[in-house]
């Protein structure tokens, strides 16, 4: 068969991994075992639930070899030099030529290219960012400077071979094999030759396959000597041995495990080369049997909002493993974590559709977001641990506020805020112990970010009277807050609208805002129908004026979130304008009669107030000639 291409994106990862995974070229191991392990997995499935592979002698098992005991597994056509080989063989499903084409010739997954095109600068560097989107097979060309696989599909006759030195060609003839699965060997470079070793193998593989639920076999040559002097001899014995545990480690129990043993799973399940922060082991017996075992990474994945992103969470049913693809298995807002479900109660030839709606597995999720949350609320009392976890995951949990109402009041004890009186991030549970004794609500204050919002007038009132206001600098709050509505019956007020401040006023601010009427009225006419209102306010203190939300009103952050997510046709939503009745400048135009200055000045007095809320003015050369008037005038 000729010569065929790899797509281009093919050889563009080809090169990035060769060039940027070299400290970690180790991990060529792990990914080939794991596939190894991936087809297994595929085959006994096949084998429990298809009537077709029923019959099938399955005897799961991975095969290692190297150097010159390579022979023992394939044998070779030619005398190349053996000691530097590597193979990894398994019994799996295998994979016939069109497979072989589509497998290793072809990146499946989309998302690997919206990865590759999102690749700049200091981030072609980062070895976990490529790891984490498995890049799998291809990391063996980093340590060898050819590689050949052999395959057989389960239930079919040929076998194939796909051959690649992966610069740019491969190449698939047929070959042979006796059983099915897949062997690939590797003709090591320079750099892979130091893998061609036993314990370095080994070393690899209690790494980060220890717990790969199959036996893992290495093929060696032990060297004795017997006898002594000139009658020492020297004896070769050809050995195999397993090399794993192959324990399903989710199904021992807890006390027999370290904290070394639940982070070396994580990274065999998870793709991170960092321990996790955080690991959630259930086991559920009685009327549902089911074994649990989630994890909380440190750091999230860059592709966490991506559409296409792809959870971690596997289902496995009596330790067969069933789907990794399936989106329904964890909230869409825990979608963060990774772990295993393995269910005793399920039927294994469960379909798709089936499962979405089964009781059983229902119950099981329902239970594992309560664990799941519960041992957020835990590690609470871990602040500096939680406030990492809560800077990597806050946004996702929000949503969650948002979207899973039986677990609302949970959720809303994990939110956290900035805050105008506490240094770091802030809960509710901390505001309400800090709320003065007559105070009745709890205020925020939304907006773009949090210099601009420690700095709004709209905090001036409550600065004064030292009341406390979170600070919401996430487009997501705008949303979320509002369905939220209460923190254990204490209202959720944003002083960004017009109402919030009534709360603050006392009788006498009420009197002085009364006195301006007359000037309002003139404001009001002046800007006509680009304010929705003009209002006296005492919620400023240092500022003239500010612009807030009707009551019922979407605020403006509101209003740009829209637009950004393609609302059309919004109805033009306009502000309210407030003005302090005690500062100087309003207190002077309440005296001036000069029609011209108080025209220019109601219009200014708009115009900062919407600069200072991040708004573009519609109008900027107008409001730069209104600007000299006003300057020319007061020099
Ligand atoms: P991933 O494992 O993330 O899908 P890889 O690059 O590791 O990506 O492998 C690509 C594909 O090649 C796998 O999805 C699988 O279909 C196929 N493949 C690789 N190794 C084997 C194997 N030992 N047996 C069967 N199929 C395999
Ligand atoms: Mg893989």
């Amino acid at each position: 068969m000729a010569k065929r291409k790899f797509k281009t994106e093919v050889n563009q990862l080809l090169h990035l991994i060769i060039h940027s995974l070299y400290s970690h070229n180790e991990i060529f191991l792990r990914e080939l075992i794991s596939n190894a392990s991936d087809a297994l997995d595929k085959l006994k499935y096949l084998t429990l639930t298809d009537q077709a592979f029923k019959n099938l002698n399955f005897d799961p098992r991975i095969d290692i070899s190297f150097g010159s005991d390579v022979q023992k597994i394939i044998t070779l056509s030619d005398d190349r030099d053996k000691k530097k080989m590597i193979t990894v063989s398994d019994t799996g499903i295998g994979m016939n030529d069109k497979e072989l084409e589509e497998n290793l010739g072809t990146i499946a997954r989309s998302g690997t290219q919206d990865f590759l095109k999102s690749l700049t600068g200091d981030a072609r560097k980062d070895s976990n960012l490529i790891g984490e989107f498995g890049v799998g097979f291809y990391s063996s060309f980093m340590v060898a400077e050819k590689i050949e696989v052999i395959s057989k599909r389960a239930g079919e006759d040929a076998a194939y071979k796909w051959i690649s030195d992966g610069k740019g060609n491969y190449e698939i003839i047929d070959a042979d094999r006796d059983q099915n699965g897949t062997t690939v060997i590797l003709h090591l470079n320079d750099a892979g030759a130091e893998f061609a070793d036993r314990w370095s193998i080994e070393g690899i593989i209690e790494k980060y396959s220890n717990h790969i639920p199959f036996p893992i076999f290495i093929h060696y040559k032990d060297t004795r000597y017997e006898g002594a002097g000139v009658d020492r001899k020297e004896i070769k014995e050809q050995k195999v041995e397993q090399v794993n545990a192959a324990s399903a480690l989710w199904r021992r129990p807890k006390k027999e495990l370290t904290d070394v043993d639940y982070n070396e799973f994580y990274k065999t399940i998870s793709h991170d080369t960092e321990d996790p922060l955080l690991h959630i082991h259930t086991r559920a017996e009685g009327t549902m049997e089911y074994n649990t075992l989630f994890y909380i990474p440190q750091k999230a994945p860059i592709d966490l909002f991506w559409a296409d992103y792809n959870p971690g969470v596997k289902l496995y049913i009596k330790r067969v493993f069933i789907t990794d693809d399936e989106r329904e298995l964890m909230p869409h807002y825990l979608r963060f974590v990774c772990g295993v479900i393995d269910s005793e109660d399920l039927p294994l030839n469960i379909s798709r559709e089936m499962l979405q709606k089964n009781r059983i597995l229902t119950n099981i999720k329902n239970a594992s977001v309560k664990k799941i949350l519960g041992g957020l609320i835990n590690l609470k009392k871990e602040k500096e641990k939680y406030d990492s976890f809560y800077k990597e995951f806050g946004r996702p949990l929000k949503e969650g506020a948002y979207q899973d109402f039986s677990n609302r009041d949970t959720i809303v004890e994990l939110l956290q805020f900035k805050s105008t009186i506490s240094e770091g991030y802030t809960g509710f549970t901390e505001y309400k112990e800090r709320m003065k004794p007559d105070q009745k609500a709890i205020y925020y204050v939304t907006g773009e970010n949090e210099q601009n919002l420690r700095n709004s007038p709209l905090l001036e009132a409550y600065n004064e009277k030292d009341i406390e206001v979170l600070l919401m600098d996430d487009e997501i709050d705008e949303i979320v807050i509002p369905s939220i509505g209460r923190y254990k019956d204490i209202e959720l007020k944003s002083v960004n609208r017009s109402d919030a401040a009534d709360d603050l006023k006392t009788r006498e601010d009420k009197e002085s805002e009364k006195k301006i009427d007359p000037l309002i009225k003139k404001v009001r006419k002046i800007l006509g129908d680009e304010v929705k209102d003009v209002r006296a306010s005492t919620r400023l203190s240092d500022s003239p004026s500010c612009i807030v939300a009707d009551e019922k009103d979407p605020t403006l952050q509101m209003q740009q979130i829209l637009k950004s997510i393609g609302q059309k046709d919004l109805p033009e939503v306009k502000p309210v304008l407030e003005i302090n009745p005690n500062h100087e400048i309003i207190k002077k135009l309440e005296a001036a009669d000069n029609r011209e200055i108080l025209e220019d000045v109601s219009r200014l007095l708009l115009e900062q107030a919407l600069l200072l809320e991040g708004v573009e003015l519609k109008d900027p050369p107008t409001f730069v000639k209104r600007l000299n008037r006003i300057l020319n005038k007061s020099l």
